[in-house]
């Protein structure tokens, strides 16, 4: 006899274990494939950061933050270890300045609550950022820090515990045919299928990938030994680089200006879409990041010079005592050039989610209360 589920899911990193979550508290019988003995794609080779601010404003920023309040939700009634940091976007140079305060000039009517600070303020906070040419920053108090990894470990034993979701790890789905998921060999029954796959558009349902003009990012990352209690950068932090990055400053007027000194100043940082933050987590490790190649020239070996440019950038503006960075690894991504979260209804009952980007940690919970409710018909 075939287990029966009302909805089975495909991939356990974040955009899966959102719509299990979205689906089992509506009372919905949840079967969770995950093809790795645990999930180890995107989510859990991520910064942690909750960054609504990075979302332009409108419905990408409400959507954010709408996700904000299920992770909060999530996180609390899990456990899970999360700080509510908020974040720094620092400035050392006039025109980085010009654009922070264009943003903030505007962000009543985005409805972001940020503000400048100046270098005075933010040096009596924090001693480890570089007060050298330092001209101050903008303050959000939006974002949250969590720790990718215990996240992804977390949550299934939670969404298990809770909401009863079977999860089958090790299990690969090749195919669906409602109601029959083929997983692992064996058979199940779902009459709505999740496909939550990240950057794999091969196993299930390749000809709608291959027409849907989703494409392929790699980053590098880094992280440091733990510090324990004894060092706290406190907010998650960025500098200028980020401003050319994240599409909320792409309205602001001096930005054009701010994107040309980059390129004719430092070309490296531009060709390898170099742009640094650096978040810490639990045990005070700090996470540090990141670079962005795409499709073609994305190779399975790392580039040493990438990691160094990112921890050059990264001592211009934060000065960390002995900083030893004890791992170093990559991690792919789906991105789509149009859509906030590109999705496709490719047969009966089966509905593909694709990753959203570099801010699928940001828009998970978001994105998926949205897709469940339209699919099941919800106001
Ligand atoms: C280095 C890096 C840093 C980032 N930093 C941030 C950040 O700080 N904040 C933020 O908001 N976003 C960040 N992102 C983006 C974010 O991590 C991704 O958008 C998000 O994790 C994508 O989640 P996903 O569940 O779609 O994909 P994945 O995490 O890749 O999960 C897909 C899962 O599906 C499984 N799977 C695939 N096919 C099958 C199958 N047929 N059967 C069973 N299982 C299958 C895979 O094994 C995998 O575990 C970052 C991304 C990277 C790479």
């Amino acid at each position: 006899m075939k287990q029966q589920f009302d909805d089975a899911v495909v991939g356990a990193g974040i955009m899966g274990l959102a719509h299990a979550y979205a689906l089992a508290k509506r009372g919905r019988r949840v079967i969770v494939f995950e093809r790795n003995t645990r999930a180890m794609g995107a989510s859990v080779r991520n910064f942690g950061m909750l960054w609504p601010i990075g979302q332009p404003a409108g419905i990408p920023f409400q959507t954010a933050l709408r996700s904000r309040a299920i992770w909060l939700e999530v996180l609390r009634s899990s456990g899970l270890w999360h700080e509510l940091t908020g974040s720094l976007h620092l400035a050392y140079h006039d025109l980085e300045v010009a654009v922070l305060q264009e943003f903030i000039a505007e962000a009543p009517s985005g409805h972001y609550g940020c503000e400048w600070m100046n270098a005075a303020q933010i040096t009596s906070q924090s001693s480890l950022i570089n007060p050298t040419n330092l001209l101050g920053a903008m303050w959000s108090s939006t974002e949250i820090c969590i720790d990718p990894r215990e996240v992804v470990a977390g949550l299934p034993v939670w969404l298990n515990e809770t909401y009863n979701v079977q999860f089958e790890f090790n299990c690969a789905v090749t195919g669906y045919n409602q109601p029959t998921v083929m997983a692992g060999g064996k058979e199940w029954r779902a009459n709505n299928l999740y496909v939550c796959s990240g950057e794999d558009f091969q196993t299930l349902y390749p000809e709608a990938f291959a027409a849907s003009g989703l494409y392929r990012v790699k980053l590098q990352m880094m992280r440091s030994q733990p510090f324990g209690d004894e060092l706290r950068i406190g907010p998650m932090l960025a500098a200028g680089l980020t401003l050319c990055h994240y599409k909320n400053f792409q309205d602001c007027p001096s930005l054009p200006a701010l994107r040309t000194r980059f390129e004719n100043e430092m070309p490296e940082y531009m060709r390898y879409g170099i742009h640094v933050m650096a978040s810490q987590h639990a045990r005070g490790e700090i996470t540090i990041g990141d670079s962005h190649e795409y499709d073609e020239a994305i190779s399975p070996f790392d580039k040493e010079e990438i990691n160094e440019l990112i921890l050059a950038y990264l001592r211009a503006f934060l000065h960390i005592p002995n900083l030893q960075i004890v791992q170093r690894w990559n991690g792919v991504y789906a991105a789509h050039a149009a859509e906030l979260c590109w999705t496709n209804r490719p047969a009966p009952g089966a509905t593909i989610i694709a990753s959203p980007s570099g801010r699928g940690m940001t828009m998970s919970f978001g994105i998926a209360e949205k897709i469940v409710a339209e699919i099941l018909g919800e106001h």
